[in-house]
């Protein structure tokens, strides 16, 4: 491993143990071609039962094929989903740190609000302003409350706003930026500089560095022309002035150190 962990540590990859195409076998050797260390994060949800590891006993059986390989062992946790609330201390405990996303948000009137959405649905079309903060209102609940180490994507913002106004300032507002990085710097949950999304904005992740928060970088790859790629993720910590200090730093809890 090269001295500088920057760029060299991709912390978000899939497989296909659960919407990734590529099996872990073919992930690790990818990242080996690159010189870069992964974390395996499939998706441990129920939202999809046949794609992502959706019970007890998938999470097992996916931990231990983890534990064999020489990666650490993560997973993306939906915030709108039950199973990182019901998982056995036990089986949470086995992995290295957890990453929690945003792929749904609760909305004041019992239905959920998505951060792809292309357009707002009634009664949300005419309040895109309100869907915002209630957005940030999830995330800054989503790191005060998941058992996670890592946010991922977590800015990503519907494109329905954007098709409003195209200029991240008339969503991201100073406001709501602080609100987030309050809630990230209480927490402790690290912020995700995700490759595949290009996000966070420059802005917040130069006030996050400055608030103290910590980072991690992934690939969010499901592809082999994804894994293990970091380009502009490390270039962007690299140009608001991040360096390995202040990313967050996994630790292999069993398993997979010895085959390093
Ligand atoms: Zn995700
Ligand atoms: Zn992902």
């Amino acid at each position: 491993m090269s001295a500088e962990r920057l760029g060299r540590q991709d912390l978000h990859c899939h497989t296909n143990m659960s919407d990734g195409d590529l099996t872990l076998e073919r992930v690790v050797a990818r990242a080996r071609e690159l010189g870069v260390e992964v974390g395996i994060a499939d998706h441990v949800s129920s939202r999809n039962t046949e794609r992502f590891v959706s019970s007890e006993a998938r999470v097992r059986a996916y931990l231990d094929a983890l534990e064999d390989a020489p990666v650490f062992r993560s997973g993306e946790f939906c915030w709108c989903d039950e199973m990182w609330k019901e998982l056995p201390a036990e089986v949470m405990d086995r992995f290295d740190y957890r990453v929690g996303s945003n792929h749904g948000f609760y909305l004041p009137d019992g239905t959920m609000g998505s951060p792809w959405w292309q357009e707002l649905p009634e009664p949300w079309s005419g309040r895109p302003q309100e869907v915002m903060d209630v957005m940030v209102d999830n995330l800054c609940e989503m790191v005060r409350t998941m058992p996670i180490q890592i946010a991922a994507h977590s800015t990503l913002t519907p494109p329905a706003l954007f098709g409003l106004e195209n200029d991240v300032d008339a969503w991201w507002t100073d406001e709501r930026e602080d609100r987030y990085i309050e809630a990230l710097e209480e927490s402790g949950v690290a912020l995700e500089i995700s490759n595949r999304y290009r996000l966070p904005h420059d802005r917040l992740l130069w006030k996050a560095l400055r608030a103290g928060v910590r980072f991690s970088l992934g690939s969010d790859g499901h592809t082999q022309g994804q894994v293990a790629q970091l380009g502009w993720a490390a270039e962007t910590a690299r140009r608001v002035g991040i360096t390995d200090r202040e990313l967050f730093a996994p630790e292999r809890r069993r398993g997979g150190s010895s085959q390093r």
